[in-house]
């Protein structure tokens, strides 16, 4: 019997993961993480998924070892040390497919290595035009992608026989010192259940609110959307898994706003496999040369929550404190940062990719790209999200509330705009500059700056 060596990356599950069940079908199964800060290009993991990935570590290896087996830990550059153990187990390899770019090299490097679909609900190569071609547009690309839904059912655990390791060494988890510790800044984290089991609780809980989807999705102050996001971005439940519950649970037609957004995960591994440098190259040419601003200090109000602008810093501290954020509120604090403070989209995408604890470089890239307006499929650069205006439109008073206590004693038609309260200012007892920041930038300045910026970008 050969021994099959099942290397899991960020899809840390035993649940319909396809490159396991084909080691379990061919012979022993032997299985390795490896903590991989090194293939050359890679984009180290963020400070807040690594809490996660210890507590999904820690939630893997208990499953395996409940099945009498146990987790190989390996840190270091992932291919040689996936060939050498491979060589030393005489063993065949299988991993599944993952599409950021070192991701790819990890692979390349690990020698023969077995391939198996199941991160996205279709290889991104097989969703092709009728002339054969890649499609860069998401409308036309779900459209096409539907062809090949409902997704296969998600198969099982399967029957595990495990490879005799027991000469083999392995990392000692704690000493990977994933968690942090002087300060330990991860307590608004505790709400989250890292691991499969806590990943299938969440799907359950949004079973039974998913009939709501549509109508709240769009709400901060609601809990309206699954939040599966984080035990997506390191596969603790397969997408299929969670395609079919909700469609199950409501009926594919109720289901379909929710299904989309999944769909748009499957986008944006589209993409960066067509645009492998999509986290650090914007995809239109004319955006090389926007003129972004040095502005350190504009630029750490705006991680802090302190810009004066009650959505945005409700945001900003939303992330700070629970590692997640709202996705309309994403999409008007990275427009801020871009439009209205003219910072390069970079520098928030890698605060973002290092506080999200769903960091994914393809959703990342596809979100800032798409907000700054620079991404082969995005917002036109002109379209300038008024942040007041979003957060009355989005009913955000109570989330401001919450994330922004300075302000909670503010009406709600006061709350999005506190420096146009008058009175009711004074009632609350807040002076603006004292217990809340003035805004940093005056809106209607800000966003003429912005669109002149661009102008002379198109210009040139
Ligand atoms: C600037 C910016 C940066 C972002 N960075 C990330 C990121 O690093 N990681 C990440 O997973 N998402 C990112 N998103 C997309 C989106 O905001 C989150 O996926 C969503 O808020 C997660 O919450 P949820 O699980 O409750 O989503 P739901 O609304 O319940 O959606 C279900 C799932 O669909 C996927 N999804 C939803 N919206 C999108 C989207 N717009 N693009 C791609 N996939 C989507 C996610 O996997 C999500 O868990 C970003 C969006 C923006 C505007």
């Amino acid at each position: 019997m050969t021994t099959q060596l099942a290397w899991f990356r960020n899809d840390l599950r035993l649940a319909d993961h396809a490159a396991l069940i084909a080691a379990a079908d061919r012979g022993t199964v032997a299985a390795l993480f490896v903590l991989d800060d090194e293939t050359p290009g890679a984009w180290k993991m963020g400070a807040a998924q690594r809490w996660w990935l210890h507590h999904s570590l820690v939630s893997l290896s208990r499953s395996i070892a409940e099945r009498g087996g146990r987790l190989i830990l390996r840190r270091g550059r992932a291919g040689p040390i996936v060939k050498a153990l491979a060589a030393e187990l005489r063993a065949e390899v299988h991993t599944l497919v993952h599409h950021e770019p070192w991701a790819v090299a990890q692979e390349d490097e690990a020698g023969t290595v077995t391939r198996h679909h199941g991160t996205t609900l279709a290889p991104p190569a097989t969703v092709l035009s009728g002339t054969g071609g890649r499609y860069r547009i998401f409308t036309p690309w779900w459209r096409k992608l539907l062809e090949q839904m409902p997704p296969p059912r998600p198969r099982p655990v399967p029957d595990l026989r495990w490879a005799d390791v027991g000469a083999i060494s392995s990392d000692d988890l704690a000493s990977w010192a994933l968690l942090p510790t002087k300060p330990d800044w991860s307590g608004g984290f505790r709400d989250w259940q890292p691991g499969e089991a806590g990943a299938a609780a969440r799907l359950a809980d949004f079973a039974r609110r998913a009939a709501r989807y549509d109508e709240a999705r769009n709400l901060p102050s609601v809990e309206g959307t699954s939040r599966l996001s984080p035990h997506l971005a390191l596969g603790e439940i397969s997408i299929n898994t969670a395609w079919h519950a909700i469609a199950d649970a409501v009926g594919e037609r109720v289901a379909e706003p929710w299904l989309r957004e999944l769909g748009w995960r499957d986008f944006s591994a589209n993409i960066i496999d067509q645009f492998p440098d999509h986290g650090d190259a914007p995809n239109r040419e004319a955006f090389a040369r926007f003129p972004f601003l040095d502005d350190p200090a504009g630029y750490q109000a705006w991680c802090k929550g302190q810009t004066g602008y009650p959505i945005v810093d409700a945001g900003m501290r939303q992330l700070w404190e629970t590692g997640w954020m709202h996705n309309r509120v994403r999409m008007i604090t990275a427009s801020f940062l871009v439009k209205h403070q003219l910072i390069d989209w970079r520098l928030g995408e890698r605060w973002f990719w290092d506080t999200l604890l769903d960091a994914d470089y393809g959703n990342n890239a596809q979100g800032w790209q798409w907000v700054m307006g620079s991404g082969v499929d995005s917002s036109p650069f002109n379209r300038i999200f008024a942040p007041v205006g979003q957060s009355a439109k989005f009913a955000a008073a109570g989330y401001i509330r919450r994330w922004v206590p300075e302000l909670a004693k503010l009406p709600d038609d006061a709350i999005h705009a506190p420096w146009e309260a008058g009175v009711a200012l004074i009632r609350a007892g807040v002076k603006l500059g004292r217990d809340y920041p003035a805004p940093i930038v005056n809106h209607e300045a800000a966003r003429a700056r912005a669109l002149q910026a661009w102008a002379a970008v198109k210009a040139a």
